[in-house]
């Protein structure tokens, strides 16, 4: 937990204290309320992750709308978080609501087909290329299912995944590279699974690495973020990196999964599209069903033929009763047909622009050797001088009390960023003034940990 270069250690420890002390006195009724849910909820909060966030009481959201949230308090944010991309489109985006409005009451789970279904799995084949669809609760589950499909289709049991990645709740992917080898995530017991047997990772943008791994023929699929977003940083692919990878995986029999689901702020047609890639599967959930908890997988023909053939009889294990329910459908109908367009991402570029501007402006003022990274509306820092080539070089992570003390001082004048990674989301609902006003509190917050030598 290094303090960061440039920051004065001492003023990092005081602004946190009193940060921490002022969030606990505006927030009383958080605080009973985590006392109460303390006797039924780990931690005392509905996710454990809660419990890792920087606030020493919980943020407790009585009622989000537009791209603010209101808590018990009674205080008002703007959210810079957007629950980490699932809330992309702001909380009450007009055509999401109204379409949910309008399906309640005529169903929500059938089990049957349904016209929309067909709309949805035509339009993410027009806009991210895979033939096929398939519908899941999640993107933690859209990958589990492309991992068991690029199982089944290879007959190869190991998979390998970028260092430091995170691709949901699966058993196989909480492994991180040490250089011991491939050793559990830390926190993470073998869960069932050793990852040690089967998963192999190597570093994002290391194709020596790559080839070596995949050399033996025995990996069904690299599962890949085309660009790296979590972490903490924006980390993104060299030059070449996506050719060569395809390149590799094609001449080893390996498929590739693209999981898009962090990096739709980048376009339209995600990474995929920007990029032009050809992934055998890809992978997102989260927003696409504008906050309807959905999760879809698309894949090329091949692996259609393949799972085609799995899926005839038998549970096949792909299946759940809750994925592909009307509800979730309409609102990814209402995403893809009224919200991903040219005109939203315009908007979500135009003020992460000036995010970016603002932060990098202060950075630069204060000589820090920091560097900004950006994806379309997602803008992200990390305490290194330089781009960071793969997630590996950020660990042991420098800086936790940094983003801490950053977290509280922003939230605490109303402002919510990200709580893991301190990353800043732009939806269709964020308005100039909130980028203006982060701008003003950052510029402010670096002066005190700084000294004000800028
Ligand atoms: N893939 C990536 C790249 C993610 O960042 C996440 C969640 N942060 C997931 C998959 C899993 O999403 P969910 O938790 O909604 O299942």
């Amino acid at each position: 937990n290094a303090v960061p270069p440039g920051i004065d250690p001492d003023r990092l420890a005081r602004l946190l204290d009193r940060e921490r002390l002022t969030w606990i006195e505006a927030h009383p009724k958080a605080a009973a309320l985590r006392e109460r849910a303390r006797r039924s909820q780990l931690h005392g909060t509905p996710q454990h992750w809660i419990n890792q966030f920087p606030p020493p009481v919980p943020l407790t959201v009585e009622r989000a709308a537009g791209a603010r949230l209101y808590d018990t308090d009674g205080h008002e944010y703007v959210d810079f978080g957007l629950a980490g991309t699932a809330a992309l489109w702001g909380h009450d985006h007009p055509a999401i609501v109204a379409a949910i409005r309008d399906q309640v009451g005529k169903g929500s789970v059938t089990l049957w087909s349904h016209e929309d279904h067909v709309w949805v799995t035509e339009e993410l084949h027009r806009r991210f290329g895979p033939p096929f669809w398939g519908f899941t609760v999640s993107a933690s589950d859209a990958n589990r299912f492309a991992l068991l499909l690029a199982k089944m289709a290879t007959g190869r049991q190991k998979i390998l995944m970028f260092n430091r990645a995170y691709h949901g709740s699966l058993e196989q992917t909480a492994a991180v590279l040490t250089p011991d080898g491939v050793v559990p995530q830390p926190g993470v017991e073998l869960n069932g699974v050793d990852v040690r047997e089967t998963t192999k990772i190597v570093e994002f943008n290391d194709l020596d690495a790559l080839e070596k791994a995949l050399a033996p023929g025995d990996v069904a699929a690299v599962l890949a973020e085309p660009v790296m977003t979590n972490g903490g940083a924006v980390i993104r692919p060299e030059p070449g990196f996506h050719a060569a990878l395809r390149d590799v995986t094609r001449r080893t029999g390996t498929l590739l999964i693209i999981d898009e689901t962090q990096t739709i702020p980048a376009g339209p047609g995600g990474c995929t599209r920007e990029f032009g890639l050809n992934p055998d599967l890809i992978t997102m959930g989260k927003c696409i069903a504008g906050g309807v908890p959905a999760g879809v997988y698309g894949m090329s023909a091949e692996v259609a033929a393949a799972a085609s053939a799995y899926t005839k009889s038998g549970d096949g294990g792909l299946g759940s009763t809750m994925a592909s329910g009307p509800l979730a459908v309409r609102a990814m109908r209402a995403v893809l047909g009224e919200v991903m367009t040219e005109e939203t991402y315009a908007h979500m570029d135009r003020l992460a622009d000036r995010y970016e501007r603002d932060v990098s402006a202060v950075i630069a003022r204060h000589d820090l050797p920091w560097h900004v990274g950006r994806l379309g509306g997602r803008v992200s820092f990390a305490f290194t001088p330089d781009p960071p080539r793969d997630a590996g070089e950020l660990y042991p992570r420098v800086g936790g009390s940094m983003r801490d003390a950053l977290w509280l001082y922003m939230a605490n004048r109303g402002i919510v960023l990200n709580a893991m990674s301190g990353a800043a989301l732009m939806s269709p609902l964020t308005a100039e003034a909130d980028v203006e006003r982060h701008g003003a509190l950052f510029a402010d917050a670096i002066n005190e940990l700084t000294g004000g030598k800028g």
